[in-house]
């Protein structure tokens, strides 16, 4: 049989229709078609008082990224924020501890910042927005933490308006962190943000030499910070944990999380009883290792009472300055050999490792999802906040339908 190549497109068309298909390859997709005109966001305008502001969805550049928000968590710094505007940011679209859907790319969008495959439909969360330091950009456990980078949810108002997470869209720009997280679920990719905080004060920590798997380690605070680390630590292995705080409520978590005891100060009169206390619950001992997770100079004044000679002491508690804190420097640190490092924010490697933290600790039975105690829409958003001020619940966390 003799077909010439006109002929011979003729049937390969033929034998593709017939396979259902196109003769031309399908376009890959630019957006799910389902992006509207406008989006919704949460714009504190005032002190204490957020408006629900409508702004139009900007043209996408190439690097852009249109994100559907489906969550944010609120943070203590946007209490802070909220309550007296410390940043100066006012008019600003507050949240950061967000995640949603990819709906829209630029056409140079390919990889997220670890180079894993990025389309629409993806999960995505973003760490920072990188201006002009190069050296908190590298994939790196010994590069600095990335306190001096913009984020998302911080960033001061302009032409684009949607840059914070309290929205129902987000424009996440060419330049800024991006991960694909499709593999976690909502709860676990709204605690990623205040998880790379302790993933980062775990790995300091293990600078010291002195963490190690049977180690007697005493966390002082239950907040949201206090308990996450106690997860960490958990699903790290260490198993000899005891809580310290004033609530029963929060203490009983704290053993959800992976305590083995908790203490209350608020039952022990005076340092010495409240050491005495730590010490009991550990049967006797002091801890070899400290991890100081409350913003309250007398609880860093404390914490060396716990400690035994030689031990060592993670202060993360203060991620805004919280005053002057009285030490003996005999006392607590010469006499005793304590091995002290700080800690604050994360790097990025720090926010790829929480990505395995978070499915690890599910493995394993931790709750983290429990940790969210409060989910309002965006329109509660001024109530969530209240909530937040007066200490109710954990994690307080704004969802979109
Ligand atoms: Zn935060």
């Amino acid at each position: 049989m003799d077909v010439n190549s006109t002929q011979l497109e003729e049937i390969i068309k033929q034998v593709i229709n017939n396979l259902g298909g196109s003769a031309a390859p399908a376009a890959p997709k630019a957006s799910s078609g389902t992006v509207p005109a406008t989006s919704k966001a949460a714009m504190l305008t005032a002190i204490e008082k957020y408006e629900i502001k409508e702004f139009p969805i900007p043209e996408l550049g190439d690097d852009d990224i249109l994100v559907k928000v489906e969550g944010c968590g609120v943070c203590g710094t946007d209490a802070h924020e909220f309550k007296r505007d410390p940043f100066g940011l006012i008019p600003v679209v507050l949240g950061h501890e967000g995640t949603g859907e990819i709906v829209k790319m630029g056409k140079n969008v390919k990889k997220d910042s670890a180079g894993k495959p990025l389309g629409i439909g993806d999960k995505v969360v973003t760490c920072m927005i990188f201006k002009d330091n190069p050296d908190i950009t590298m994939f790196d456990l010994n590069k600095q933490n990335v306190g001096g980078a913009d984020v998302y949810g911080l960033l001061p108002d302009d032409d684009i308006h949607l840059n914070g997470w309290f929205a129902d869209y987000m424009v996440i720009r060419g330049g800024s962190t991006v991960f694909n997280v499709s593999d976690l679920d909502l709860e676990s990719r709204i605690l990623i943000e205040p998880s790379a905080v302790l993933i980062h004060a775990v790995e300091r920590a293990k600078t010291t030499g002195i963490l190690r798997f049977n180690s007697r380690v005493v966390v002082q605070g239950c907040g949201p910070i206090g308990l996450i680390c106690i997860a960490i630590l958990r699903t790290m292995g260490v198993e000899n944990i005891v809580a310290v705080d004033g609530e029963d409520k929060r203490l009983e978590f704290a053993k959800k999380m992976g305590a083995d005891k908790s203490v209350n100060f608020k039952n022990h009169q005076g340092i010495e009883a409240l050491a005495q206390a730590v010490k009991d619950a550990f049967g006797g001992y002091e801890a070899d290792f400290g991890f100081q997770c409350t913003g309250s100079p007398v609880a860093h004044s404390n914490i060396y009472k716990f400690i035994r000679s030689g031990g060592g002491l993670c202060e993360l508690g203060f991620f805004i300055n919280g005053g002057d804190a009285t030490i003996n420097p005999h006392f607590d640190i010469c006499a005793k050999e304590i091995t002290t490092v700080g800690s604050w924010v994360y790097t990025l490697r720090d926010y790829a490792t929480t990505f395995d933290f978070l499915k690890r600790a599910k493995a394993i039975g931790i709750p983290m999802k429990e940790l969210i105690t409060h989910k309002f829409p965006l329109d509660q958003i001024n109530e969530a906040h209240q909530t937040n001020l007066r200490m109710e619940g954990l994690k307080i966390a704004i969802i979109n339908e």
